[in-house]
């Protein structure tokens, strides 16, 4: 997590949670600079930061919705992640930001939101950079 915390504080950067040996390489051929390297079809991905420019088309293709590009460069952490609820949120909108297994860590402001591959939507984030790292889905808070 050094390596990315590191490449991040740069630009957006991919991060990648997949660690199944799964037959699975939609992230690789979707990436523009082949940033994303699998040693075989099963082996977990891994992401050559020196390359990624932040793209955010591998966060769309992934039907584990394992990809986040987190960019801690600013004031503020920024992160695209997949969403594939309803109601889909709007740009300047406030959700709540969730980690991992649901739990809040606090608000997001929308900055952007994008069709991906299918019904997954990209939403992109600003967030407190203390839990940037954290952030995996959001709640949409109106409209529901
Ligand atoms: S964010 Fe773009 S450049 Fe980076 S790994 Fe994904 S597809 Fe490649
Ligand atoms: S597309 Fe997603 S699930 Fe498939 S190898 Fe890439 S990161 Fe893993």
């Amino acid at each position: 997590m050094k390596e990315f915390v590191l490449a991040a504080s740069k630009g957006p950067k991919a991060l990648i949670e997949c660690d199944e040996s799964i037959p699975c390489d939609p992230c690789v051929h979707a990436c523009p600079v082949n940033a994303i390297e699998k040693d075989s079809l099963v082996s977990p991905p891994r992401v050559l930061f020196e390359k990624c420019t932040g793209c955010s088309l591998c966060v769309g293709v992934c039907p584990g919705l394992a990809i986040f590009v987190v960019d801690l460069s600013g004031d503020k952490g920024r992160v695209t992640l997949p969403y594939e609820f309803l109601p889909v949120p709007e740009k300047g909108e406030i959700v709540d930001v969730l980690d991992s297994q649901g739990r809040k860590l606090g608000k997001g402001n929308v900055l952007r939101v994008t069709a991906g591959r299918e019904r997954t939507m990209l939403v992109t984030v600003e967030v407190d950079k203390q839990y940037a790292l954290e952030v995996r889905n959001i709640m949409v808070l109106k409209n529901g």
